[in-house]
């Protein structure tokens, strides 16, 4: 009765094994203060859960597009940017035209594709985790994909990649999506190409930013198109709770939500530095809240030793061209100082 597509896939992988410090899928560490706590009570508690939210979560997309300098016209909102990438793969190019992005990256450009029976197109990144312009390109005239995803910057290697080789492969007439779920904490985007282009969009989530629990992707394009994108969106498809506290976080909350971040940035910094320093270990630069390293020991045994020290990262030696790489989020200094020493004691457990 399953479809072979379906019984084919395997389900998105997500670590769920506790522990005391989880750093294994890049939320932020640092919780709603108690003040916001008492506001979104307050709030909430006037809420008429009876009936269906705001369709269009409209004053939510206002909030948004404040933040983003941008018009609440030009904004679609997701459950999670995952749904998002879910419209883009239904609703851009014929289903006999496949999906183009480059790999190691984030599973869901796969998975979303693989669910509709459209073909997937991945070339390897390079050695130093950029675009392979020259194979991407021949692949793309070969295959004619009718839409590309690429995370910029890239999930689990935490790079930017060249923003020429994207424009370049764009020109072929490919619909390009910029998956900027870490913008926050690269400061890069093409913002400016998503409201200018037809072929051109930027996704965006909340869930990097401390608010992974409400579930609002975003997505940014010109109005047309976002009129368009509009018509497959499931009605209702942001809660109210959702609506409510995520406007409250990017108004009167916002202030926190910066100071967060900025403490990531300088705690990446430092992470990276003590990491490069650890006999063996090769850490990847990165522009996002996570860092990817290469372990001098096996991964398995590294990962389960620290789950042992009770830190939880993410393992992603099984993806091809990744071997013996984990990825660290960065947390709270005292996390990730666990963290580091957890490290320590394993590697030299094992040497
Ligand atoms: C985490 C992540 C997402 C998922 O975002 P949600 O809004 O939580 O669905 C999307 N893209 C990339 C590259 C991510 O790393």
């Amino acid at each position: 009765m399953i479809s072979k597509r379906i019984s084919s896939l395997s389900p998105y992988k997500t670590e769920t094994t506790p522990a005391k410090i989880k750093l294994s899928s890049n939320e932020l560490s640092i919780d709603f203060p108690e003040e916001l706590r008492k506001r979104i009570g307050e709030e909430l508690a006037r809420l008429p859960f009876n009936r269906y939210p705001d369709p269009e979560a409209y004053r939510l997309k206002e909030a948004i597009a404040q933040r983003f300098g941008v018009k609440p016209e030009n904004i679609m909102l997701g459950n999670g940017s995952d749904e998002l990438i879910y419209y883009l793969s239904i609703a851009i190019g014929e289903f006999d035209r496949g999906v183009f992005y480059p790999v190691p990256t984030f599973s869901m450009y796969g998975i979303s594709a693989h669910v509709l029976g459209r073909k997937r197109i991945e070339v390897r990144l390079k050695e130093d985790f950029d675009i392979d312009l020259e194979k991407s390109l021949r692949k793309t005239r070969e295959e004619k994909p009718a839409l590309a995803y690429y995370a910029y910057p890239n999930n689990p290697t935490g790079n930017c990649f060249k923003e020429d080789s994207i424009r370049v492969i764009r020109s072929e007439g490919v619909f390009t999506v910029l998956d900027e779920a870490y913008y926050h904490y690269s400061g890069k985007t093409f913002l400016e190409e998503a409201l200018s282009r037809e072929d051109t969009v930027v996704l965006r989530t909340l869930s990097k930013i401390g608010m992974a629990g409400l579930r609002v992707g975003i997505l940014i394009g010109k109005e047309e198109l976002v009129k368009e994108l509009n018509k497959i969106r499931l009605p209702f498809n942001i809660t109210y709770p959702s609506q409510v506290i995520a406007r409250l976080m990017l108004t009167e909350f916002y202030p926190f939500i910066e100071e967060a971040v900025k403490e990531v940035i300088r705690e990446r910094e430092r992470v990276f530095i003590e990491l490069s320093s650890m006999e063996g270990i090769k850490a990847y630069p990165s522009e996002a809240n996570f860092i990817l390293f290469k372990s001098p020991i096996p991964a398995e045994l590294l990962h389960e030793g620290l789950v042992r020290k009770g830190v939880l990262i993410r393992n992603f030696s099984y993806m091809e061209g990744l071997e013996n790489c984990l990825r660290v989020s960065i947390g709270k200094p005292e996390e990730n100082d666990a963290f580091l020493q957890a490290l320590y004691e394993v590697l030299k457990e094992h040497t």
